[in-house]
């Protein structure tokens, strides 16, 4: 997979060579240089086929520049031990469920693939690397699932003490192992002035390999495409010829990966972008102004985003044509209100109980279906995260509470080992140096 930058100004480099450093050196995000036709394994994949069949056959295509079949056969088998699973609300309605995996969030998919990716490489150059993660609560336990027991790899999270709930400080702090958890006495903003202070540092960089991952890494990018082509696979036989993709967006990593497996070949007809009132993305496909902005606090709250980064790569696909692109995406905006009217409709119509993020989704999806134009659409809705992950939320939509998955309650029984530090950098940078020597 041949790469380049979103801004143009630094070299091309392959995957692997991507992998390890999330932003491109003039601060661009990395994209596929050039498009493939997989049409025909589009054509000749059917609801037989697994999620697993479906990621080497993808990988085969893209990847076979940078390792054999039978080393990508192993990285997708030690990356996906959990698949999305299809399920319909009408007839004419689908839900691709993405919070089967160890963190229960759609996340998952990608930081798993990143994960056994760089275990590969590390390996095969017999050096070792530190990740380092600042996290608000929720992104920061895919990263930790994805990594847990992975050779040659270490973790180090940074998240905000008493600023992130219960459950989320569970999910980051009871793995051990290679996985450490850092208690910071201070704010989200402080984690994450750590960490870019901790890759700046000169020290600190020549004895150790530290690396991110990213949401925008093009190792968690490009395994998101695969899902959009097992729901298809999956609903192929039920879908009308017109059919949308609806994904609840914040920064804009899913919804880019899907328009990735439209530029190779899948028939999707549209994609709907569903955001909570952060609607910088349906704004501009409105008015073709890109007005960034500081974000709003919402139920949603992983797609409270002001300044989408994967816009640049939405950008590349339609060569800068607002035009086009608005052609192809039609923006949505749902607000608390409507997210939490939808919740508690479902729940009460049909026993469902759906997370916040999702309820976007559906709320933005239904609004498109009854629109008179969009008559004969179906509708493929992306189901980002499991409810009992936002557990406050659904329970006071519904009045009642989600089964917890077994995933969920063996975090929360486990006891919680975190290292207390101060917000500076030369907290995190003892920590570093007591712990590893590469
Ligand atoms: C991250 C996240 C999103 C938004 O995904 P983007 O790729 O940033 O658009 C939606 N729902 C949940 C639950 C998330 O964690």
């Amino acid at each position: 997979m041949r790469l380049q930058s979103t801004r143009g100004k630094s070299g091309e480099v392959n995957f692997k060579q991507a992998l390890f450093q999330g932003l491109a050196p003039d601060g661009g995000l990395y994209y596929p240089v050039e498009s493939k036709s997989l049409k025909q394994l589009f054509t000749s994949l059917d609801s037989t086929h697994d999620f697993n069949h479906i990621a080497k056959a993808m990988s085969h295509a893209w990847l076979r520049d940078e390792w054999d079949e039978t080393t990508i056969d192993a990285i997708v088998n030690r990356a996906f031990h959990f698949s999305p699973r299809c399920t319909s609300l009408t007839e004419s309605m689908h839900v691709l469920e993405l919070f089967h995996g160890p963190s229960s969030a759609f996340k998952d998919f990608g930081a798993c693939f990143l994960a056994s990716c760089m275990e590969e490489i590390l390996l095969e150059e017999e050096r070792k690397a530190i990740i380092l993660v600042a996290t608000s609560g929720d992104t920061g336990s895919a990263v930790a699932q994805a990594f847990f027991d992975k050779k040659n790899i270490d973790v180090v999270i940074l998240y905000p003490s008493g600023r992130v709930s219960s459950l989320q400080e569970k999910q980051l702090t009871t793995l051990g192992k290679n996985i450490h958890a850092l208690e910071v006495a201070g704010a989200f903003d402080d984690c994450q002035r750590m960490v870019k202070e901790a890759f700046c540092d000169k020290a600190l960089n020549s004895r150790l390999t530290l690396t991110s991952a990213n949401s925008i890494s093009i190792g968690r990018l490009f395994p998101q495409s695969f899902y959009y082509v097992y729901a298809y696979a999956q609903l192929k036989e039920r879908l009308q010829d017109n059919f949308v993709f609806c994904v609840p967006s914040g920064n804009f990593g899913n919804l880019t990966a899907g328009m990735y497996a439209w530029t190779w070949g899948l028939p999707v007809s549209r994609f709907i972008a569903a955001t909570n009132i952060n609607d910088v993305v349906p704004e501009y496909l409105k008015t073709k102004l890109f007005s960034p902005r500081a974000s709003v606090h919402t139920l949603s709250n992983a797609m409270d985003v002001g300044n989408p980064s994967n816009f640049e790569r939405m950008m590349m696909i339609f060569n800068g044509d607002g035009g086009k692109m608005a052609e192809m995406v039609h923006g949505e905006v749902v607000t608390d209100t409507q997210t939490r009217d939808e919740m508690g409709r479902l729940f009460h119509a049909s026993n469902i109980f759906v997370d916040p993020h999702t309820a976007v989704g559906i709320t933005a999806c239904q609004r498109y279906m009854d629109k008179p134009e969009n008559k004969n659409t179906a509708g493929v809705i992306l189901s980002t995260a499991h409810p009992a992950k936002f557990i406050e939320i659904v329970e006071q939509a519904t009045g009642n509470t989600p089964g917890i998955p077994d995933n969920l309650k063996k975090a929360l029984a486990l006891t919680k080992q975190a290292t207390k530090v101060n917000n500076t950098l030369s907290d995190l940078r003892e920590f570093l140096m007591d712990n590893f020597r590469h």
